[in-house]
């Protein structure tokens, strides 16, 4: 894949002559190494030259959104750049924006300071002026201000940076689904077309047996190779293990495996979903297969769940490289001690191993639905942290992300009769808030559990694609959260237009 680039751009003008602007370009030059240099954003920054005239502001607009490798734009009116020259540049800018409000110099220079410096280093002032268009035309952006000596500024820069990784890819994601939704299931459904249209993904349903036939067209080389692998690198149950009375069915989940991966590399998708009611020659409902490919950054979503799918690629995409993982999860069971609440997440079986450190176990149970042979899993426990789960849900006119911050916690006591990978969290503010202000907004039971991303991240999310996002954090409280989701209600659906 080419190297995602975002463009860093100057706004100035030539009202102060030539020498200024020579010094304009110096200055942005070493903003930009500075940005370039800083390991946490993810993209190539590349300097543009500094910008005085609405003729090259809209050239460097339509050429930013022609470019496949340009997944955003930062902006910074250096001297005072009048606005109005932007206007018609931002309006054909489609990519995302961030608008970086900073200086070179962090200290005014008091025992120095002239009409000279004054003139030059006036983002104060060329900002605002920006900051007025911008929002006159309704353009959405990310506001970032401060120093870039300040850690936190280039942090929010760099969580900015991933998600305009994760939204690019999103825009070109291919989905294929198994099979359709679960039977019944009103939460799962959604419009397929305006997923396209609102965040580029292109879904599509696969009848399962169009699997099967690459399923049983695997050659016996590779999943001997790849049982290999699995006995290398996980604790597999010596029944499953070569010579072992059911290793026969550990090459069945390798052989699920060889043919998932060969069939979405080669339609170019990178996410999918599976549903246990309509497996048609499967002999097994796929589960290590799907927790391997989720570890490598697939989208996953249970029961014909492509929403959920599509925002766990998207979310993993932002995630690469940081600490933590990110799994498809579901809400499954409570454990309701006073004041010591707890949510035990896990599915059926598809959990991603990313979410903890440990060596998962692969094992073999009988599952009591789908009426199919035992399925192959890895079983774990998710490693303690900070976290979050988001949930997508379509209200019938638009899309809504729930999400909860959560503390991921060891379970209380072991569970070793539960035959799944889980998680234990503790939500926040505290159970109850947190539960009724889920089921207030209608959110789902099949979530993405990331441990590796922040509300920050989330933000900008669902900003960069206009979507609401109904956050339930530690400062919230159930009544205020219920009149928000009123306000963002009205908001959307106006913000939609006719
Ligand atoms: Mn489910």
């Amino acid at each position: 894949m080419r190297q995602p680039q975002i463009w860093f751009l100057t706004g100035s003008q030539g009202l102060y002559g030539p020498e200024v602007l020579d010094q304009v370009a110096r200055q942005s030059g070493e903003i930009c190494v500075a940005l370039a240099r800083h390991p946490g954003i993810v993209a190539e920054v590349v300097a543009k030259p500094v910008l005085t005239d609405t003729t090259a502001i809209r050239q460097v607009m339509l050429a930013a959104n022609a470019d496949d490798r340009v997944v955003g734009v930062v902006a910074w009116m250096h001297t005072f750049s009048p606005a109005k020259m932007w206007i018609t540049g931002l309006d054909a800018l489609r990519k995302p924006l961030l608008h970086l409000h900073t200086q070179v110099n962090r200290d005014l220079p008091w025992s120095s300071i002239d009409m000279d410096f004054m003139n030059l280093n006036q983002a104060a002032h060329g900002d605002r002026e920006f900051g007025y268009v911008q929002t006159r035309l309704g353009r959405t952006r990310k506001t970032v201000s401060g120093h870039l000596s300040n850690p936190a500024v280039l942090a929010r820069i760099s969580d900015w940076s991933r998600v305009a990784v994760g939204v690019q890819a999103l825009r070109t994601m291919r989905l294929a689904r198994f099979g359709d939704n679960m039977r019944d299931v009103a939460v799962t459904e959604g419009d397929k077309v305006e997923a396209e249209l609102r965040f580029g993904v292109s879904v599509n349903t696969y009848g399962v047996n169009d699997l099967v036939a690459v399923v049983d067209a695997v050659d016996d080389a590779p999943v001997k190779e790849l049982v290999g692998e699995y006995e290398q690198r996980y604790a597999v149950a010596p029944e499953l293990r070569a010579g072992g009375e059911r290793h026969e069915s550990l090459r069945y989940a390798a052989r699920i495996e060889l043919a998932l991966r060969h069939f979405l590399d080669d339609g170019g998708f990178t996410a999918f979903t599976t549903n246990f009611e309509d497996l048609g020659g499967l002999r097994q409902l796929p589960g290590l297969a799907v927790q391997r490919l989720m570890a490598d950054g697939y989208g996953f979503g249970g029961e014909g769940d492509w929403k959920t799918s599509v925002l766990l690629r998207a979310l993993k995409v932002t995630a690469t490289g940081l600490p933590g993982g990110t799994s498809f999860m579901e809400d499954y069971t409570y454990h309701l001690e006073p004041d010591r609440e707890l949510v035990l997440g896990a599915h059926m079986l598809e959990v991603c191993p990313t979410i903890t450190a440990r060596t998962p176990r692969v094992e073999i149970h009988p599952l009591s639905i789908g009426g199919r042979e035992d399925p192959v899993r890895m079983v774990f426990d998710a490693d303690p942290g900070e976290g979050l789960v988001v949930g997508m849900c379509d209200l019938g006119d638009r899309f809504r992300l729930v999400a909860n911050e959560v503390t991921v916690v060891e379970p209380l006591a072991d569970m070793p009769r539960l035959p799944v990978a889980r998680a234990v969290w503790r939500p926040h503010p505290d159970f109850a808030t947190s539960a009724d202000s889920w089921l207030t907004a209608g959110g789902p039971h099949h979530t993405v559990l990331s441990t590796a991303l922040t509300r920050e991240h989330l933000y900008d999310f669902a900003e960069i694609l206009g979507v609401e996002l109904a956050l339930i954090e530690a400062e919230t409280t159930s009544r205020r959260f219920a009149h928000e989701l009123r306000w963002t209600s009205a908001y959307h659906r106006l913000a939609r237009g006719l």
